[in-house]
């Protein structure tokens, strides 16, 4: 990445110092004062427990030739003549002000992704895919929020032809302002789930945040959805939808689904395709990889190869080998109910273990009707799933419904994940196929980890 300090300057026209004749060109954003940037434009951010512009001495130790400063802040009294210092009104919106301006500079094509489930996934599925013949940039991590897109932007090579920016929300108003400054020519919503439902009401409130999508979508641009979710049919007509799902009445159908170890077998208007990875709702955030592929006149033989090739973004219905032979499936990386109930489902496939075990976690951020959520994921603990075993107090409602229900699976509670621990390890063997799903903060990596067999 490059930009001169006189583009910047021309942004942000309030400053103090004048650069050096060498130091003219920022090659790197820096938010963190840690971390080391060569040639560095230092972006000090008011966080709630820290305020960045108390470290602008030790983000100039760590490279910074340059920084923003917020107008209310005192001004630093340390600095050199030959330090530029632009002063603005709040540093995180001229984070996004600058990222916007490098994007119009660079002018790849803009794909933006958001939904309560698969948004990495869709993210690393369409990456995948347009890789076989464009310069991609994208969201590395799960860097989606009001500062992880602009900077995601701003480390974006010059030569990129398309970005792909994943886009996550807690809150209204937040997908809009992600979009405006990405401005997409294809945007994705891969499904309405129930994560957040804590600030948004109901699945409602839900779809209209995702919806906000929209505002900054380009006039010619294309929006491409889950087809088979009711809340997200009533899209006003000027919008360019492309609905994609196991319906028959979307776009882009998917039918003949298949799985064989490890891989998802499909078609979608006759073409075959094959992907590696679990889960049926995996093969839907391919079929919107498809349509991205499609939309940007990607042949089928590089769409298809883009699929084969897919490699995930970490802990996401990954496979491990586990202690006496077990097959681990570990989903440990975050939950939803939407979610959960998802991975509960992709275990059932595995016909060649007799013994199938699910151990569920705690979900959080749930709101006022956590235990009701956290009870409706019973409905998929059926056989053939043989064990269930929950961790934790909110994940106790789960094993509570299902022994309610009165199934012929074997229910397990424990509170704490050390308890869980030497039970789980005991009943690993070759016939066990064991999946492990809980929110991010529940860490039953823990756990993973335990079970994985020693090198
Ligand atoms: P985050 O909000 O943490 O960024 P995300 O939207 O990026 O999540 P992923 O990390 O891709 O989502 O997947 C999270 C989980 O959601 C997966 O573990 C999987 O079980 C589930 N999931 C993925 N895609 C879908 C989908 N289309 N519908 C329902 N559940 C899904
Ligand atoms: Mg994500």
């Amino acid at each position: 990445m490059k930009l001169s300090l006189a583009e910047i300057s021309n942004i942000f026209p309030e400053n103090l110092g004048a650069a050096k004749e060498e130091l003219l060109i920022i090659e790197e954003v820096m938010t963190d004062s840690r971390k080391y940037a060569r040639k560095g434009l230092f972006v000090p951010i008011v966080g709630e427990r820290f305020d960045g512009h108390e470290f602008l001495k030790d983000a100039i130790n760590h490279g910074a030739i340059a920084s923003f400063w917020q107008e209310d802040k005192e001004r630093p009294s340390f600095l050199p003549n030959d330090f530029p210092l632009y002063i603005v009104k709040d540093t995180t919106a001229a984070l996004q002000t600058l990222a916007k301006y490098y994007l119009q500079k660079i002018k790849p094509i803009v794909i933006g992704i958001t939904g309560s489930n698969g948004k990495t996934t869709t993210k690393d599925l369409v990456s995948s895919v347009l890789q076989t013949n464009f310069k991609t940039h994208q969201t590395k991590g799960n860097f989606n929020n009001h500062i992880g897109l602009p900077l995601t932007i701003l480390t974006m090579p010059e030569e990129t032809e398309v970005v792909i920016l994943e886009m996550g929300m807690n809150n209204f108003g937040e997908i809009a302002l992600l979009s405006k400054i990405a401005e997409p020519d294809i945007a994705v919503i891969t499904n309405i789930g129930e994560a957040h439902i804590e600030f948004l009401g109901d699945r409602t409130g839900i779809a209209k945040a995702k919806l906000e999508m929209i505002e900054g979508l380009r006039s010619n641009g294309k929006l491409i959805v889950d087809g088979d979710e009711p809340l997200l049919q009533g899209i006003p007509n000027h919008i360019a939808v492309i609905r994609c799902g196991f319906n028959e009445d979307n776009d882009l159908v998917i039918r003949n689904v298949q799985f064989e170890v490890g891989s998802h077998f499909f078609q979608i208007n006759g073409e075959k395709y094959e992907l590696p990875l679990l889960g049926r709702h995996n093969v839907k955030n391919a079929s919107y990889a498809i349509a991205v592929g499609r939309t940007l006149g990607l042949s089928e033989e590089q769409i298809k190869t883009g699929l084969k090739e897919i490699k995930l973004t970490g802990m996401r219905l990954e496979q491990a080998e586990g202690k006496n032979g077990a097959l681990i499936i570990n989903d440990a990386y975050n939950a939803s109910p939407t979610s959960m109930k998802a991975a509960v489902e992709t275990i059932k496939d595995f016909d060649e273990y007799s013994r199938k075990v699910v151990v569920l976690g705690d979900m959080f951020e749930l709101g006022a009707n956590e235990e009701e959520l956290h009870r409706s994921v019973a409905e998929k603990i059926t056989p053939p799933i043989t064990d269930l075993i929950t961790v934790g107090e909110k994940a106790s409602w789960i094993s509570d419904e299902v022994r309610k229900r009165g199934t012929s699976i074997s229910v397990y509670s424990f509170l704490r994940k050390e308890e869980a621990l030497p039970f789980i390890i005991e009943l690993l063997s070759k016939d066990v196929v064991i999946l492990f799903k809980a929110s991010r903060g529940a860490k039953l990596e823990f756990l993973v980890d335990a079970c994985r067999k020693e090198d």
